[in-house]
């Protein structure tokens, strides 16, 4: 059977929340949607923190220099980092007339001597695709010669955009990993963590206390992930979406297989980092849980307000615009209300409408959402008399021309603001940047053009 997902239906998933008005698909390709990465990246993206996997790109060398080591996920996984290292069947022009299953075979085989890896993603991309090689036909020999799984994963670049390609990545989970393993032991407050990729570190900020509280991460998808865990997720008692819709395919799948119910959350600011351990607790429905939750709640609210007072005057009156993607245009946003800062537009162009809505009901009636963040937020900086721009690297000429302070919080950014003590990293970093002279000695005008 072929392990090919209906695109069709990832296109236009019914889980997500517009759906239910049937007004549009949420991933429907639009001309040049692959400048923002390709499906294929997406899916790589998805799937790259898992550690202990080999991920094996079978397409041209260019394929793999795109989205290879793109973000910063962190694993503590003890064996060798297998992500560190880019494998690609760099496929060439006999390969396109002649076939490059062979090749694929062989650097399957390749792997497997020289990295023993717990399981192989094989990523299907353009040139594949199209020349037709039979990816579920070899992966499946490689699986029964080598005696561990090995995953076919058909997102090809041309299908759509990168959420699409995540979605993908997905499916290829589901249909390749997911129950093909028993745990060891089951608890009855077992859950998975799907759509955290551990950038930065983000889940370590929270991880410690869902284990305080009793509460085990059985597997993720796939921040600092194990290919035997996710082997397991079909036994866990909730699905944890962590800032992720694109992976919402996925989890409805799981509640029609296995009736595994799911939260959606985030773990960015003090109110959502609380809410969402809450959510978790209510899910799992034990009211003892609740009540230490909500202890576990206020003495960690206590804590972040302490260390968060020197802050406060500081950030007391400042205004930020934020132009990120996915989750962040809301999940940032609400981490920098906590800390005191009005955020006047954020931009929602590479956010899905699930996404958008949540925007808009952080930011309120008087918050802009840019659908064209790159003519809009030059203007909106000066019209709405903003002293932050938090952007990816690209927007920091922005930040220069217009005299304001600047932040990275995107793949770039070095530290995790995920959490409680995120925030704490978030406040300190925005107080470096207000206070860096840098800004405004830029964007003044030499002596001779007064
Ligand atoms: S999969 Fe296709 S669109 Fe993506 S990087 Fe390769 S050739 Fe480009």
């Amino acid at each position: 059977m072929s392990q090919k997902p209906k695109i069709k239906e990832l296109l236009d998933e019914s889980a997500c929340a517009h759906n239910k008005t049937r007004t549009q698909a949420c991933n429907a390709p639009t001309p040049g949607a692959t400048t923002g990465g390709c499906a294929f990246e997406g899916a790589q993206i998805s799937l790259f923190p898992y550690a202990d996997a080999a991920h094996l790109v079978h397409g041209p060398m260019t394929c793999l220099a795109s989205s290879w080591e793109t973000r910063a996920t962190q694993t503590d996984w003890p064996g060798r980092d297998l992500t560190q290292m880019g494998f690609t069947t760099d496929i060439s022009l006999s390969d396109v007339v002649f076939s490059g299953e062979e090749k694929l075979t062989k650097a399957i085989d390749y792997i497997m001597t020289h990295y023993s890896p717990e399981a192989v993603f094989v990523y299907a991309t353009c040139v594949t695709a199209m020349i037709g090689d039979d990816l579920d036909l070899i992966c499946k020999q490689a699986a029964d010669k080598h005696g561990v799984p090995m995953v076919p994963v058909h997102a090809p670049g041309f299908v759509g955009s990168k959420n699409l390609g995540s979605r993908l990545g997905g499916e290829a989970v589901l249909l390749n990993l997911i129950g093909t393993l028993e745990p060891e032991t089951t608890t009855p407050f077992d859950i998975n963590l799907i759509g955290e990729y551990n950038v930065t570190g983000d889940m370590w900020q929270y991880a410690h206390l869902l284990d305080e509280l009793g509460i085990r991460i059985l597997s993720t998808l796939s921040g600092n992930g194990r290919i035997a865990d996710i082997r397991c997720a079909h036994r866990a008692r909730l699905n944890v979406i962590v800032c992720a819709k694109s992976l919402i395919s996925l989890t409805r799948k799981m509640q029609e297989r296995y009736g595994i119910p799911q939260v959606s959350l985030s773990f960015y600011g003090k109110r959502d980092t609380s809410a969402g351990l809450l959510a978790i607790a209510e899910a799992l429905g034990n009211l003892d849980l609740i009540a230490r939750t909500k202890a576990l709640i206020l003495r960690e609210e206590a804590k972040l307000e302490e260390k968060l007072k020197p802050y406060r005057a500081l950030f007391a009156g400042k205004k930020a615009v934020l132009n990120t993607g996915g989750n962040k245009t809301w999940s940032i946003a609400a981490a920098l209300q906590d800390l005191g800062i009005e955020v006047v537009a954020t931009a929602v162009k590479k956010a899905t409408e699930d996404d958008r809505e949540k925007a808009r009901q952080t930011l309120g009636r008087d918050g802009v959402l840019m659908m064209n963040p790159g003519v809009e937020q030059a203007k909106l900086i000066e019209e709405k008399g903003a002293h932050l721009l938090l952007a990816g690297g690209r927007s920091l000429y922005t930040a220069i021309k217009k005299g304001i302070a600047f932040a990275d919080v995107n793949q770039e950014k070095k530290k995790s603001y995920g959490g409680y003590e995120g925030l704490l990293n978030l406040a300190e970093d925005l107080k470096h940047a207000l206070q860096n002279p840098v800004f405004t000695l830029a964007a003044r005008r030499a002596p001779w053009e007064k």
